[in-house]
């Protein structure tokens, strides 16, 4: 049984609407999504969907309600799926998990959870860090899971493999199937995690340009990749001579970072490479608004989806690609998925 059938009574549809109503307009008088015009009534409500109003927009002569042009906007399923959707997406469940407990699609729930976790991004995408940052990077095996050229059944063109592909020893590549994630950590708790192609001097230079503000101070481990990091007041600790840590010096934070986002990713059962930047974009959402629990995460999550721009840019995995935008992570002439 869904949990819905259970919790019903309390997601009552109407008070959803009104929940939705007062997130998207908060203070602000009704405007039209479409012309911008202030100037729009009432216009009755819907006999399918209680508790939603309808209002005309004398600007440009046309009805609208709370959820035009929003990532909710003409959804089949009610607003009770959709908050209770984003709230166990924000307690890491899986979109197999959500299916299951929502009593939706598999593929409904995966693609809203592409959505969601694009509009998290949204929040994410102009993070800087400064003060004293640390810094740790890991290879993480991530491989060609659910490709399958022009949806349906997958043509792999190889003999089927255990999803827990095995690793190989040493540091990883995105050809090898491991991609590198580099952790940036700030010591007054903000993060930035990249998903990147490899883990040469020039990708690391890159994505600490992205990552942290010129001039911070940078502590890291004794990789040559670090070492030749310009721009920063850089001190490193030397994990092969049992060094870990030398009075203010040390990642530990970074690798703490690591032993949380580890466990995340496992939830997937595998991961395809070219969803990796969006998951790990989504955890640092999470560790970003870590104090809050996760229904307020969630809060914030539909007040993004409510917003008709980032909805827009959201539906197309934009925002995603947004993150991609350094090439740290080039996807070989693939494109990121439309989650349509
Ligand atoms: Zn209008």
């Amino acid at each position: 049984m869904p949990v819905l059938s259970y919790v019903h009574q309390l997601f009552n549809a109407e008070q959803c609407q009104a929940y939705i109503h007062t997130l998207r307009w908060k203070e602000r008088p009704l405007q039209c999504p479409r012309c911008q015009s202030h100037d729009v009534d009432p216009w009755g409500t819907y006999h399918y969907r209680p508790g939603c109003k309808r209002y005309w927009c004398d600007g440009c002569q046309r009805t609208f309600n709370d959820l035009t042009n929003t990532l909710l906007h003409q959804s089949k399923r009610s607003l009770p799926y959709w908050i209770l959707a984003t709230f166990l997406l924000c307690l890491s469940c899986s979109s197999r998990r959500i299916a299951r407990e929502l009593g939706v699609h598999g593929r409904t729930s995966y693609r809203w959870c592409w959505w969601l976790r694009n509009t998290a991004v949204s929040y994410e995408t102009d993070r800087r860090l400064e003060g004293t940052v640390e810094a740790d990077d890991l290879s993480h095996t991530a491989g060609q899971k659910g490709q399958a050229q022009g949806g349906g059944k997958k043509s792999l063109g190889r003999r089927a493999r255990g999803r827990r592909k095995k690793r190989e020893p040493g540091r990883g590549h995105y050809d090898k199937d491991r991609p590198a994630i580099i952790a940036w950590v700030s010591r007054q708790g903000a993060v930035v995690i990249h998903a990147t192609r490899d883990f040469t001097v020039k990708t690391v230079q890159k994505a600490a340009d992205l990552a942290v503000q010129a001039g911070s101070r940078l502590y890291t481990d004794s990789a040559s990749s670090y070492r030749a990091v310009k721009g920063y007041l850089h001190e490193f600790v030397n994990h092969t001579q049992k060094e870990y840590a030398r009075g203010e010096v040390h990642e530990n934070r970074a690798e703490c970072l690591f032993s949380l986002l580890k466990p995340y990713l496992r939830v997937f059962r595998g991961l395809s490479k070219i969803n990796l930047p969006g998951y790990v974009g989504f955890f640092q959402f999470l560790r970003n608004f870590r104090q809050q629990n996760a229904f307020e995460q969630a809060e914030l999550l539909l007040q993004a989806a409510l917003d008709p721009a980032i909805a827009h840019r959201a539906r197309r995995g934009e925002l995603v690609k947004c993150l991609d935008h350094f090439d740290l992570l080039q996807t070989n002439g693939m494109d990121l998925p439309l989650y349509t």
